[in-house]
């Protein structure tokens, strides 16, 4: 895993994790025929439509501000005998981590030409009060994402770091190596040189 560094940064080091979780399901941008607002919601319902052999499923979605529904079609036309049982019950029962799977599936929503609106986010893992005190000399941290987002990783970095833009451009000068540079990507590896980012971050709270 750590085959890039050399051996003595490797001794040296301490792996954390850092998850971002999304605090709701992603809306999408899609004009409403009814009212002409921009924007629908998920409600986290599936429907179900089966005749003979073949069968159709659709996540429905809400205008935000009329609660006009429109239909996001997930499955059309398929032979129920293709469709697992167990796939199946989870679009009866709703499933709500197939309809995050869904809501999140960026190829899907383009095939039903709407655009993902991202929703907010949040960062799980030990924050900046608790990197500080490691008494490592390196920080090996993997960002990984529970859904496919577009996120900036120097955004997360400033928000979960508590640090300005001026003392991120420090660091990444200095301290970070972030890779992949790819935003399609899950997961994020940054290394974070802890020495020289105490005294940047020090520096920086006392001036
Ligand atoms: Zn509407």
């Amino acid at each position: 895993m750590l085959n890039y560094y050399s051996d003595h940064i490797a001794a040296n080091i301490i792996t954390i994790d850092w998850e971002i979780i999304p605090l709701d399901l992603p809306t999408v941008s899609k004009k409403c025929s009814t009212c002409k607002n921009n924007e629908f919601e998920c409600s986290k319902k599936f429907r179900v439509n089966s005749n003979k052999k073949l069968s159709d499923v659709w996540l429905i979605y809400k205008c935000t501000s009329c609660n006009s529904t429109w239909n996001m079609t997930v499955i059309s036309r398929k032979n129920l005998n293709k469709i697992s049982s167990d796939l199946f019950d989870k679009y009866q029962q709703n499933n709500i981590d197939l309809i995050s799977q869904y809501a999140f599936d960026k190829g899907l929503l383009k095939k039903n030409k709407v655009i993902i609106i991202p929703p907010l986010i949040q960062t799980l893992g030990p924050d900046i009060k608790e990197i500080i005190n490691y008494p490592s000399k390196y920080v090996d941290l993997n960002i990984k994402l529970r859904y496919p987002l577009n996120i900036s990783v120097k955004k997360i970095l400033k928000e979960k770091l508590s640090i300005t833009v001026r003392f991120l451009e420090e660091m990444l000068k200095q301290n970070v190596f972030i890779f992949p540079d790819n935003h399609n990507n899950t997961i994020f590896k940054v290394l974070i040189n802890l020495e020289n980012f105490r005294k940047y971050y020090y520096t920086s709270v006392e001036s």
